[in-house]
């Protein structure tokens, strides 16, 4: 008797914008090679559109193209969200788990504000909730920190996971232009969006480092969570200053355990030029993890693209189809701790203060005596006569670990203090 045909692995597709096309396309090319990776066959039974007779991409077979998304999502063992936004991509999974569908998604947005109620839908569904393309596009990231390093202990993760604040920054830093020009150039080459808030601002990079707080730390992390400052105050000053003292600026997306619990913070910080986050140019991203027993990884690779997100998104639609195709499921989400997440105060780190003092004897103890009082020791001191104007100089003063809170009470009397005209800027130092 011939072996039956295993059933076919039922897919709908929400969405084929940039990452959708690409994964209907690879779905489409590697067909055979796929299901013998599944044992089973993957069809795409359909492709939720809200306009089944807009134009599309050719590689969208329009004979797949549905309005009727019910219908669509009752019909299917598997859902990929590639839509993006909190509504109607929320409901729609929501609905794909009730109606016992697993689901792959790699919506940053919507698991960073809804991801304990949609992880708590698929384990009481008892279907999977993938997401690998969430965090880093291309990057295999969530499932080596969830499943590689099961049995170890995450002490940090510092991550670039924005191409679009990286290749800025890495503009200003190699070819010395400003920020508004390197902006307009990675609008005008595709990496910025027109509206570039949620990137500038590290709305982007905090939905993923709540992600990737809650992946290291077996707890949720919520959004509000997350301490979020982006990249549009970076002047070129601060770009040239990181350089003399053989930093370069990056976004970093930063979750690192503190005494009595774990900071999850989003902020530009100048990193040593001999730490490898410092080599990631152009719209690449680079996830550091130290690790207790592993000690320090390095993953990295293109953050964003249609084909290379779609990379992603195929690699869990393979691991979930596995699962429907033998009867089983993945690894639930463990959130078993209860770290509290405490507030950017408790973070503790090294700081850089550029400061435009006046020329003249004294100042320098002055300063030295406000820091003293905080309790805030100095490590270097570089002063350069004349970079502030006539009369001035730039006072650029490099401090020991200190909390954040005591930091923040120093810089308010450095304001206030004769001996500083003005604080010119003062970036966190990551990576040392
Ligand atoms: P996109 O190009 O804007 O495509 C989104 C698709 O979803 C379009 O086909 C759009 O249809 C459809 N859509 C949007 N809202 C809809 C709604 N309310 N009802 C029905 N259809 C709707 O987006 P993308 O860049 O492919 O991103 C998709 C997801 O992947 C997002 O969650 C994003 O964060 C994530 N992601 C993207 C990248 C990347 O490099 N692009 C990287 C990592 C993760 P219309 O064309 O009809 O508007």
């Amino acid at each position: 008797m011939p072996a039956s045909t295993p059933a076919p692995v039922r897919i709908a597709i929400l969405g084929p914008g940039t990452v959708g096309t690409q994964v209907v396309r690879l779905l489409t090319e590697q067909a055979e090679d796929l299901a013998s990776r599944v044992g089973a066959p993957l069809e795409i039974v359909g492709i939720y559109v809200r306009d089944t007779a807009a134009e599309r991409d050719p590689l969208i077979p329009r004979a797949l193209l549905t309005d009727d998304v019910d219908a669509l999502i009752a019909g299917a063992d598997l859902v990929v969200e590639l839509m993006g936004g909190l509504e109607p991509a929320r409901s729609f999974i929501l609905q794909a788990i009730g109606a016992g569908a697993s689901v792959v998604t790699a919506n940053k947005a919507l698991l960073a504000t809804h991801g304990p109620e949609l992880f708590e839908a698929a384990d009481a569904a008892n279907v999977d909730l993938y997401f690998e393309a969430a965090v880093a596009g291309a990057i295999p990231l969530v499932r080596p920190v969830r499943e590689s390093l099961a049995g170890d202990q995450v002490q940090r993760i510092l991550g670039i996971v924005n191409g679009t604040t990286n290749y800025v920054l890495d503009e200003m830093t190699t070819r010395h232009l400003g920020y508004d020009v390197a902006l307009k150039q990675a609008q005008e080459l595709g990496y910025a969006e027109a509206d570039p808030t949620a990137d500038v601002e590290g709305h982007d990079a905090a939905a993923k480092a709540a992600i990737l707080a809650s992946l290291a730390f077996h707890q949720r992390v919520a959004l509000e969570d997350v301490y979020c400052e982006g990249i549009s105050a970076i002047t070129a000053a601060d770009v040239a200053a990181a350089t003399e003292s053989g930093h370069v600026i990056k976004l970093l997306a930063i979750a690192e355990r503190a005494d009595g619990g774990v900071t999850v913070r989003v902020h530009p910080a100048l990193v040593p030029l001999a730490h490898p986050l410092a080599g990631v140019h152009g719209a690449f991203n680079a996830v550091f993890v130290e690790a207790q027993a592993a000690g320090e990884l390095m993953f990295y690779g293109q953050g964003a693209g249609g084909a290379p997100t779609a990379s992603a998104v195929l690699g869990d639609v393979v691991s979930v189809a596995r699962h429907i195709a033998t009867g089983g499921k993945g690894p639930r989400e463990s959130n078993y701790a209860v770290l509290p997440v405490l507030p950017i105060g408790a973070a503790s780190t090294r700081f850089q203060i550029r400061m435009n003092v006046p020329d003249r004897a004294g100042v320098l103890a002055s300063v030295a005596e406000t820091l003293a009082s905080k309790a805030i020791s100095i490590e270097t001191v570089r002063q350069q006569a004349g970079a502030a104007g006539p009369g001035c100089a730039e006072l650029i003063i490099s401090t020991h670990r200190a909390p954040e809170r005591d930091l923040e009470s120093t810089v308010a009397s450095l304001r206030e203090s004769a001996a500083v005209n003005s604080v010119l800027s003062v970036l966190r130092i990551e990576g040392e």
